[in-house]
């Protein structure tokens, strides 16, 4: 039994002239025995993950594991913030992003290496229940080693899918932006859809979007409330800003 605690809401789109935003889920799992982080986030939710630690009482010490859905810069580079813990990622993934050269991609080459040369790090295969209550499922598309996470410690299952399926829209269309293979990306979320709809309450937790649950008819609903924005200055002193709130529509 873990109590969940999304530390991170990830956020379900890109600037206008600046590329993906990278706002990527945090969730913080908790048992008698573990905290685990699925997905750690970029650079930029450094402080933030660190005040959200803190509000609930786990010190980065205390983190016992880091699960790592994929291995873009947005969801990995910050495992090296959490010391004591064991870091999990996809066998496949680890050996292909090793494998690649700097390229104008998400990819953290120098995290990349240091993932897989840390003594720290597990390497997970498909169908690997590789913590209590938490199998790992291959979901390939957005990159070729993909995990998503099947939690069914709990009551009510909860499915983390990373990038395979990163918010309502792309569960829904079957489609996902920026994958490397299409027809692999709309296999891996009918995967999700099928172990989504098997157990009614069953919970989604997109990589980059609030968590969803289905209604009675079936239909994806938020179960969150999403907050985001940006304070930019474009006045003349620190004291002075425009506000864009970037939350709705709810
Ligand atoms: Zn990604």
């Amino acid at each position: 039994m873990y109590h969940i605690d999304v530390l991170i809401q990830g956020f379900p789109g890109r600037a206008v002239c600046h590329g993906g935003l990278g706002w990527s889920t945090i969730a913080l799992l908790r048992s008698d025995t573990r905290n685990i982080l699925v997905d750690v986030g970029a650079f930029g939710i450094r402080k933030p993950l660190e005040r959200q630690l803190k509000s609930v009482g786990v010190a980065p010490s205390d983190i016992t594991d880091v699960v790592l859905t994929h291995a873009h810069y947005d969801h990995a580079v910050n495992f090296v913030l959490f010391e004591r813990a064991t870091v999990w990622i996809g066998a496949e993934e680890l050996a292909w992003a090793a494998a690649q050269p700097p390229r104008f991609d998400p990819l953290p080459e120098l995290y990349v290496d240091a993932l897989e040369h840390d003594p720290r790090v597990r390497r997970v295969r498909d169908g690997d229940e590789f913590l209590p209550g938490i199998t790992a499922l291959a979901a390939p598309g957005h990159t070729p080693g993909s995990l998503i996470f099947h939690l069914t410690a709990n009551e009510v299952p909860v499915i983390f899918t990373g990038d395979s399926a990163k918010n309502r829209a792309e569960l829904l269309s079957r489609k996902v932006d920026a994958s490397i293979d299409d027809a692999v990306s709309t296999a891996s979320i009918e995967l999700i859809w099928n172990l989504w709809r098997k157990v009614p309450g069953t919970i989604v937790v997109p990589g980059h979007d609030l968590s969803l649950r289905l209604d009675e008819h079936g239909a994806p609903v938020y179960i969150a409330e999403r907050k985001a924005g940006i304070n930019a200055w474009f006045a003349e002193t620190l004291e002075q800003t425009t506000t864009f709130d970037m939350s709705a529509p709810r």
